[in-house]
């Protein structure tokens, strides 16, 4: 969480419970939000994690001694409590939730009052009055109140309904199995299918936030019991869900399990059909397969750095009506310019109703692409280095510095090699038409990556 006067990281304030994520810490980081906005109305919720509770309590404390009412709410998926703070006028929003790590982990996502989470200049000023200690305490008598807002999940169920066909999505009579990882998904998605006609197998639904049947980042390694599960009754679809329920994974009728890319490519298609010209916001780190389909239906990139806030930032900026990522993270304008598990669920429904077709078949009729990730150990202040050594060496090529390096070649082969932001590490991801010319990529920089490093 703290490295050198640094609160948030690429997805808002992440830590180890009472290791970084301590109580005081908490109630010291609430009248920073606090101050920061300012005797206003704030709407808090958590996700499943055990310590949800406590922090939720820790950070009203420090909210409410700055004067802004904090009103509580239920468990929720991060995409409700978006939702409700822009359908309810809030003046922002807090959700206690790390996401996809594991269940050790908490975090803070503050939210702006267009349920966009807040921009990252709003982060540093944040920081600055949390590391400068300009908290503005309120008078006794001027504290805020603690109130509750119930029942925000149903709203947001009828929200996602209306951006969807209804009736044709229930002409199909779909099953869908659920895998909520233990989390918040458990308690939006499966009503919402119902409530679209189809049928409802769950798994890992009971609410338990140690996350006892698998991890909450959705990777196929962990999403086997969901692809058996599918396989097994007969099922059209499977979608698992991360913590927070933002990003959904799919499974297809056969059990195959697919990268977020792959499925907001079948997404991105029938948006495109529908949107000629459309802006579409997607970072560097996305497929080609992405720029294919763009490039095929009319559709204009915009590319980002990696990270949701910013996309939807970039969304907010230019008025786009369409972002996603390659973890599973897609954004849906009409509905709100964030990541929603839930939205992305209807919005894959009613393409295969409409369609009529399986989800394999959207998925095999797309251009494919093989890829293949790596990473090289590279300590943390050496990396602004070797980026710029590698750079002078592949500047010719078209590529992006948006974020790390990309490059894009002739023969629709692609490599981005980047900083984690995270770790003393630089991960590779490659990809091409045929799985060779992948690892031959990525093995080439790998090594040459290497090579630099050394001479640093
Ligand atoms: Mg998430």
């Amino acid at each position: 969480m703290s490295t050198s006067k640094k609160l948030f990281g690429t997805n808002g304030i992440r830590g180890l419970v009472n290791v970084e994520l301590t109580p005081d810490a908490v109630v010291k980081i609430g009248l920073a939000i606090g101050t920061f906005f300012g005797k206003k109305n704030i709407l808090l919720g958590y996700d499943a994690r055990t310590s949800g509770p406590m922090l939720a309590k820790a950070i009203t404390s420090g909210i409410t001694a700055t004067g802004c009412n904090v009103y509580f709410t239920e468990m929720v998926p991060t995409p409700s409590l978006q939702f409700a703070v822009k359908n309810h006028k809030m003046d922002g929003g807090i959700i206690i939730t790390a996401s996809h790590n594991p269940a050790e982990y908490n975090g803070i996502k503050v939210i702006w009052n267009d349920g966009i989470e807040i921009s990252h200049e709003q982060e540093v000023e944040i920081e600055k009055i949390y590391f400068d200690n300009k908290i503005n305490f309120a008078p006794w008598d001027k504290l805020g109140e603690i109130k509750e807002l119930t029942d925000i999940n149903s709203e947001y169920i009828v929200a996602i309904k209306t951006h969807v066909d209804i009736e044709e999505i229930a002409k199909k009579q779909f099953h869908i199995v659920v895998d909520a990882a233990n989390s918040v998904g458990g308690l939006t998605a499966p009503s919402l299918i119902r409530e679209l006609g189809c049928k409802v197998t769950s798994i890992n639904a009971n609410i338990d936030g140690t996350f006892s049947s698998r991890e909450p980042e959705p990777r196929p390694e962990s999403l086997g019991d969901l692809a058996a599960t599918v396989k097994a009754i007969g099922a059209d679809i499977g979608v698992a869900f991360d913590g927070d329920a933002d990003r959904s994974i799919f499974v297809d009728e056969n059990g195959e399990i697919y990268m977020g890319d792959k499925t907001f490519a079948v997404i991105l298609k029938y948006f495109l059909l529908k949107n000629k010209d459309a802006k579409v916001v997607t970072p560097v780190s996305s497929s080609t397969l992405i720029k294919d389909i763009a490039d095929t239906y009319e559709g204009k990139i915009e590319w980002t750095k990696v990270g949701s806030v910013t996309v939807s930032q970039k969304m907010k900026e230019i008025n786009a009506q369409l972002g996603g990522e390659e973890n599973g993270g897609v954004f849906y304008g009409p509905h709100q310019a964030v990541r929603d598990g839930a939205m992305t669920t209807a919005l894959l429904l009613e393409i295969m109703a409409k369609t009529d077709k399986k989800l394999s078949e959207l998925v095999a009729e797309q251009p494919q692409y093989f890829i293949e990730k790596s990473k090289i150990n590279c300590p943390n202040e050496k990396k602004t280095v070797l980026q710029e050594k590698i750079y002078q060496q592949v500047k010719n090529e078209n590529l992006s510095t948006i974020d790390g390096v990309k490059i894009w070649f002739n023969d629709k082969s692609a490599i981005l090699i980047r900083a984690s932001g995270t770790e003393p590490v630089y991960r590779l991801y490659a990809e091409a038409k045929n799985k060779e010319k992948a690892l031959k990529l990525v093995e080439e920089y790998q090594s040459k990556l290497k090579e630099l490093l050394q001479t640093i």
